[in-house]
């Protein structure tokens, strides 16, 4: 994996971290070192300009492995079960059904929300849901898909007439540009720099990702105003509201159906109005002031608690971190066991962010590849007591 920090920057963000001094929010020059709380700029998984996948840091250096097959444009239909083992996967390429067989295991690893889909397709759920979808069980697992969580996040946007922003950086020009160089506006993330903030000092850990981005963001970014704006989002990365992932039908090409249930809990709605107070002060000190028109969203009008609790209902949207629909957690509760194995089925595990027991208080992409790198760690048999007997033979080191 490759953590690299951005090739271009706005002039703004050193603006965002002055005014968090100014509330007395210290910088923190690296927000994956000891302490997370404080001010900074962030960091991204990128390479050279571009976004560093899972695929480009993993899958392509062993593409040429001989044990290696992979099938792009396949869509897996179901886990094929034979006497509660799974031996492959059933897929649809091409208009045609095929079956990848497992000598000896399956190792799942469709996301958040095909994951626990493709479980519940292969009989494996909720033994009512299952048969609502005429779906005959092979293990009643009501855990599946249950957990859903998710980063609620709601932004708040001004005017501005300090340029630059991204809000032109599709323009053919920086295009070219990036093009040529990997360098310029499309070589940004959108979100410059961020504050990790306590909605309570009694807090064990940060709770909200604060975060500044020069661009108008809206909508997951789909609405446009044409003019320059700029934009601080509040992350809620301590949200304790839980949704589920459930089937539409039986057609393994239907999207599931997917419930946030975001900000359940009044004390979620409380915390996310002390993080939007803290976003109005910010836009309110010396360094931003100057730089921020009117403010878009919510607007200067909606100020009092009902109409803005009314608003980040109305408006919050998801940070693209779904987690937990197959959590790790002991039988009946959970869906895989510590090493990742599904509870109740022989040769299957799960390896993606579905198994987080509770979303992380960060970002998401790397916990998931670390949970992936110990997946490959099970399946070589280098569990945890295996790791702990090695550390404990390795030789001291000064
Ligand atoms: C727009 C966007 C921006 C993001 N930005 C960031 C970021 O800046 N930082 C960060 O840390 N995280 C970010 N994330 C989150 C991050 O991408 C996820 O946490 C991470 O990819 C989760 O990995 P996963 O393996 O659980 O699922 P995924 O990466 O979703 O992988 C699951 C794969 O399975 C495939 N699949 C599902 N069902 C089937 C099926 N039936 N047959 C065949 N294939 C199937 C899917 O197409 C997908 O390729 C972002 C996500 C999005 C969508």
């Amino acid at each position: 994996m490759h953590v690299t920090s951005k090739r271009w920057l706005s002039p703004h963000w050193e603006r965002f971290v002055d005014a968090a001094a100014t509330l007395g929010i210290g910088r923190n020059p690296d927000f994956n070192g000891a302490e997370q709380d404080g001010a900074g700029l962030l960091q991204t998984t990128t390479r050279a300009g571009r976004r560093w996948s899972a695929a480009d840091a993993f899958l392509r250096p062993a593409a040429k492995r001989a044990g290696l097959s992979v099938r792009t444009g396949a869509v897996a239909h179901r886990i094929a079960l034979e006497d509660g083992r799974a031996i492959g996967v059933d897929y649809a390429r091409a208009g045609k059904l095929g079956q990848a067989r497992a000598e000896r295991e399956v190792i799942l690893a469709a996301g958040a929300y095909g994951s626990p889909q493709l479980l519940m397709l292969s009989g494996v759920g909720p033994a009512h849901h299952l048969r609502e979808h005429g779906i005959d069980v092979a293990l009643e697992a009501p855990a599946v898909g249950e957990g859903l969580q998710e980063h609620p996040l709601a932004f708040i946007n001004w005017r501005t007439a300090s340029l630059p922003t991204l809000d032109d950086a599709t323009h053919p020009k920086y295009a070219a540009q990036w093009l040529a160089t990997r360098r310029g506006k499309p070589s940004s993330t959108i979100a410059e720099a961020g504050i990790h903030w306590r909605s309570d000092p009694s807090l064990p850990a940060p709770d909200f990702q604060i975060l500044f981005a020069p661009v108008y963001f809206w909508e997951h970014g789909f609405r446009k105003t044409g003019a320059p704006a700029m934009t601080i989002g509040t992350a809620y990365i301590g949200p304790t509201s839980r949704g589920s992932v459930r089937l539409r039908s039986a057609d393994p090409e239907d999207h599931p159906r997917i419930l946030n249930n975001m900000l359940t809990a009044d004390s979620e709605v409380e915390a996310c109005l002390r993080a939007i107070d803290l976003v109005r002060e910010l836009a309110g000190t010396a360094p931003l002031a100057s730089r921020l028109g009117e403010e878009l969203n919510p607007g200067s009008g909606i100020r009092d608690r009902g109409t803005l609790t009314a608003w980040l209902r109305a408006t919050c949207e998801h940070e693209y971190h779904p987690t937990c629909t197959c959590r790790i957690g002991p039988e009946g509760e959970g869906v895989v066991d510590p090493e990742l194995r599904v509870h109740g089925i022989e040769s299957l595990r799960v390896a993606d962010a579905s198994v987080m027991p509770r979303v992380t208080s960060g970002n998401t992409h790397a916990p998931t590849v670390m949970i992936a790198e110990r997946c490959a760690d099970f399946v070589l048999g280098k569990g945890p007591a295996v790791k702990a007997a090695e550390a404990a033979a390795a030789p001291a080191t000064a």
